[in-house]
């Protein structure tokens, strides 16, 4: 049999499928009793990997068999309740299956004509995100791989306005022999801010950074007086403490003077959608343009990011690098909104999960994930642990003693297979940084991820006092 014989055959007869959806059952069957990081042994295997390119096409379902056996085993397990490393969100079913089908479809998601499913699902979502966000009815939304790429969008748009009222075309002269913009950026950015504003041509020496306060959240007083040359970084969810800016005050400053405000709100921006935590995001709707994933709060697959900005032309401009002329079409094309053409239709899965959940769906996820970071505060308080944050949203610091004991405990941690944190750096010490943000999650898993920090910390303080 020719090759296109024999992939026709494997489309028509299905075994591939049936087997890859028995393997994925498997895997979420399985998932309670896996170790939240891969056993030693799993990574081991993973060298069988390490192979020539095969010569010959081969069976489709050997290829998938090796995923499944040595690949599986070496997953994380995000998507059971246990995982609290970064902020990275589980996957709500009815996103996935709708993935699944839309992965069958296989649309090219850059234009209407080449997706008009995809266009649709991605202007419905443009809705449904200005409304559960409270952002101003001129917003628009672009669909991106996640909040680096929509960082680098919004800033795009920025540096595109902000040359503009200095009546430089940055798509015509480039940068240059260009005016200056000044950059103004919470002292805590995360690092895919930094990178972005690189990759726009800022440099590190650049960029004026305004203190954090104790919380991480902006100086306010400590801004200077701004005008329309000015871009003010801000953040809705610091990376560490989950804290959120002043936005009320800044973005009146900044609206005033004509300044962009861009808001990085990959986990946090979703505390807008929640009745009990909107108070947080008090203001932020004057801003200019918003960064926020789907993948990480609202538990949508990877890769779901959004640029959403209040000034159509300038992002447009600034992703097209066209002039002043677009002309739209009737209907959306979704690659004005984005650097890439050929694109995954991601809105797809985005609408899926904002259509199950609905708002008060939305609502009683999210605030679940505040609900129980309260739990594990109060837990892990009453065993013993610093904490070292305002537990406001979803973020919980900790920290046994010292920064030895608390690395320590992440080591237990970790190698227990029953929960997983990573460390980071707060005011300069080593701290346990837990994201609680998948739906999965239960009180139950809390009390458990409790019971083993008190185990880690009991280990901890016996083994000091051996060496003591
Ligand atoms: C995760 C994160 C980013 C980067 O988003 P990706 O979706 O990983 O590209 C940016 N800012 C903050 C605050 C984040 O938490």
């Amino acid at each position: 049999m020719n090759l296109q014989a024999q992939m026709s055959k494997e489309l028509r007869d299905k075994q591939i499928f049936d087997k890859a959806r028995n393997f994925a059952y498997d895997y979420i069957d399985g998932i309670d009793e896996m170790q939240v990081f891969p056993t030693k042994q799993s990574l081991e295997n993973l060298k069988v990997f390490d192979e020539a390119l095969p010569e010959q096409s081969g069976s489709a379902l050997a290829v998938l068999g090796q995923l499944h056996q040595y690949g599986g085993p070496a997953t994380i397990a995000q998507t059971g309740g246990r995982y609290f490393g970064f902020v990275n969100g589980g996957a709500v079913p009815a996103s996935l299956g709708v993935k699944w089908l839309a992965d069958v479809w296989d649309q090219c998601g850059g234009l209407y004509l080449t997706s008009p499913i995809n266009a649709k699902l991605e202007s419905v979502c443009e809705k449904w995100l200005r409304e559960i966000f409270g952002l101003p009815q001129e917003t628009v939304a672009g669909f991106v791989s996640g909040t680096s790429m929509a960082n680098l969008c919004g800033l795009a748009a920025a540096r595109y306005q902000l040359l503009k009222n200095q009546g430089w075309d940055i798509n015509e002269k480039g940068l240059n022999g260009a005016p200056s913009i000044r950059i103004l950026a919470h002292e805590q950015v995360h690092a895919s801010v930094k990178k972005t504003l690189a990759m726009l041509g800022f440099g590190r020496a650049n960029i004026e950074w305004i203190p954090a306060d104790e919380q991480g959240r902006i100086v306010v007083e400590a801004l200077p007086s701004l005008d329309n040359t000015c871009l003010l970084l801000l953040q809705a969810g610091n990376v560490n403490t989950g804290a959120y800016d002043d936005f009320d005050s800044v973005c009146e400053r900044a609206n005033t003077a004509g300044a962009w405000v861009h808001v990085d709100g990959a986990f946090g921006l979703w505390a807008a959608a929640v009745q009990e935590l909107k108070y947080l995001t008090k203001g932020f709707e004057k801003a200019d343009s918003w960064a926020v994933d789907g993948h990480k709060t609202l538990n949508t697959p990877y890769d779901s990011g959004i640029i959403l900005c209040k000034h159509q032309n300038a992002l447009i401009s600034a992703l097209q690098a066209s002039g002043e002329y677009l002309v739209f079409s009737e209907q959306r094309d979704p690659l004005l909104y984005t650097p890439e053409l050929s694109k995954r239709s991601r809105a797809i899965e985005l609408w899926a999960t904002l259509k199950y959940l609905g708002k008060t769906g939305v609502d009683e996820m999210i605030l679940g994930f505040h609900q129980r970071a309260k739990q594990l505060e109060e837990g892990l308080a009453d065993v013993g642990f610093e904490i070292l944050n305002e537990v406001v949203f979803n973020q919980v610091l900790v920290r046994l003693q010292n920064d030895k004991q608390t690395s320590k405990v992440i080591q237990y941690v970790q190698q227990s297979g029953e929960c997983w944190v990573g460390p980071s750096s707060w005011n300069g010490q080593v701290v346990i940084r837990i994201s609680v943000c998948s739906w999965v999650t239960t009180e139950e898993d809390i009390r458990k991820t409790i019971s083993i920090f008190q185990q880690a910390s009991n280990a901890v303080k016996l083994e000091q006092t051996i060496h003591d």
